[in-house]
């Protein structure tokens, strides 16, 4: 199938105005909490493309916190107040699919701006044309593709038959409880949706999970001359954590995801790592107890439940074979935040439509996986189809000079629109 000409035409047209937008939205800083301003600019853009409608609002605490069958949103964590979710709509007329598309304006902070080759905020295109700037990759650079895509739809007088929907979503970066907002104000239904996290513009059709825990673990105390006459928390964690180690190697090398070729730039797919470790208050003391707080990745064809069951299993097994730790074994709590996993197995109209929409305008249509939480768990908990696919390297995300390739994000508006126009059907 021929890509539409008139359609691409107006991409083509829109270049500068688009390296413009993303430049000013790079400049403005929303790190997680103070997304305000970057979702103002948001609306007017949405306004001034012709949005049929813009819904801007503040998600409260009131109205998320007993949400907690979308997996836990954080949102009892959070301070909402003045944070604003702009969500617009193209109204189709009628008879085409749906589609949502879903990016968050929020960015983590800069952690070292001595490093920055430019200044943070600066949205600087070296000459390499690399856009440097916080939330570059993850993700404005997607959100803003997305909504160029919809201004070349306009611009080239195309009218949708199926509705479309585009959320600039705050605080994805501390649980998604902008995401979760959008659902609970209505905006949960549709034929399909995308989020345009970083995916070096692949398109990704699974996500392995994630789960957040504490780890406790009992230790003996002693006088730091006798340390015989105590049990050390640090030694029985440090033999725990070795055993739990093992037993990641061993069921990854197992897992059919560990060998799915869309998961082959990951050298573990849902690994365990520990963040934080705490024992003891005195130098020349064995601790009574230790607290072990990490992530635990797991596979796509686990859900939550199985997960957990699976490692307690794990930690009671491990216990068994030490006098100690059989008497008192160490004690797991999960944490309210987690992510499902998903994974799109085979044919499917939303990677197949994307798929064709991206090999049709001669770009690379090879499809990826990732192995870290996002948004999705959202769109699964709706039963909403959802895939990822968006500029930019994860690697880059969250990191020290932070950048997006322009031509990448300029690829994406050109798929994104061409997909659109497929996707959601148009009048002739
Ligand atoms: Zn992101």
């Amino acid at each position: 199938m021929a890509y539409n000409k008139k359609l691409n035409d107006a991409v083509q047209a829109l270049h500068e105005e688009a390296v413009k937008v993303l430049q000013d939205v790079v400049r403005i800083d929303s790190t997680t909490g103070i997304e305000q301003e970057a979702q103002n600019y948001m609306e007017k853009l949405m306004k001034e493309i012709g949005f049929d409608k813009v819904d801007v609002w503040c998600p409260t605490q009131e109205e998320l916190s007993p949400l907690s069958r979308y997996g836990g949103s954080g949102a009892s964590t959070q301070e909402l107040g003045t944070r604003p979710n702009v969500v617009g709509t193209v109204k189709g007329s009628g008879g085409g699919r749906s589609l949502i598309l879903n990016g968050h304006i929020d960015t983590v902070p800069v952690y070292h701006p001595e490093v920055w080759r430019f200044e943070p905020w600066s949205a600087t295109i070296d000459e390499d044309g690399k856009l440097f700037g916080r939330g570059s990759t993850d993700m404005k650079s997607g959100l803003l593709a997305a909504t160029m895509a919809v201004k070349a739809i306009k611009k080239a007088g195309i009218k949708l038959k199926g509705d479309l929907v585009l959320e600039s979503v705050i605080c994805e970066e501390r649980g998604g409880c902008g995401s979760l907002a959008c659902l609970q104000r209505g905006y949960d239904h549709a034929d399909g949706a995308i989020i345009m996290e970083p995916t070096n513009t692949r398109v990704c059709t699974a996500e392995t999970g994630t789960m957040l825990m504490r780890i406790t673990v009992e230790g003996k105390p002693a006088h730091g001359s006798a340390p015989y006459a105590g049990v050390s928390a640090i030694e029985k964690w440090c033999y725990i954590m070795g055993k739990i180690n093992e037993w990641d190697r061993a069921r990854h090398e197992a897992a059919e995801d560990q060998h799915d070729p869309r998961f082959k730039d990951y050298q573990m797919v849902a690994p365990v790592c520990f963040g934080m470790v705490h024992a003891g208050n005195w130098t020349a003391m064995l601790p009574n107890e230790l607290v072990a707080e990490g992530r635990l990745g797991f596979m796509t064809d686990q859900t939550v439940d199985s997960i957990r069951a699976e490692f307690e299993q794990l930690l009671q097994d491990i216990s068994k074979d030490d006098e100690w730790l059989s008497v008192h074994p160490p004690k797991v709590e999960w944490m309210p935040m987690s992510w499902d996993a998903f994974n799109i197995k085979g044919s499917h109209p939303l990677p197949d439509t994307l798929q064709a929409a991206i090999r049709d305008l001669g770009m690379d249509d090879t499809l990826t996986a990732i192995p870290y939480g996002t948004d999705v768990k959202y769109f699964i908990e709706a039963n909403i189809p959802c895939i990822l696919y968006g500029p930019g390297i994860i690697t880059l995300a969250h990191y020290d000079n932070e950048y997006v390739a322009v031509k990448d994000y300029l690829c994406e508006i050109a798929s994104l629109a061409e997909f659109i126009i497929r996707w959601c059907g148009t009048e002739e």
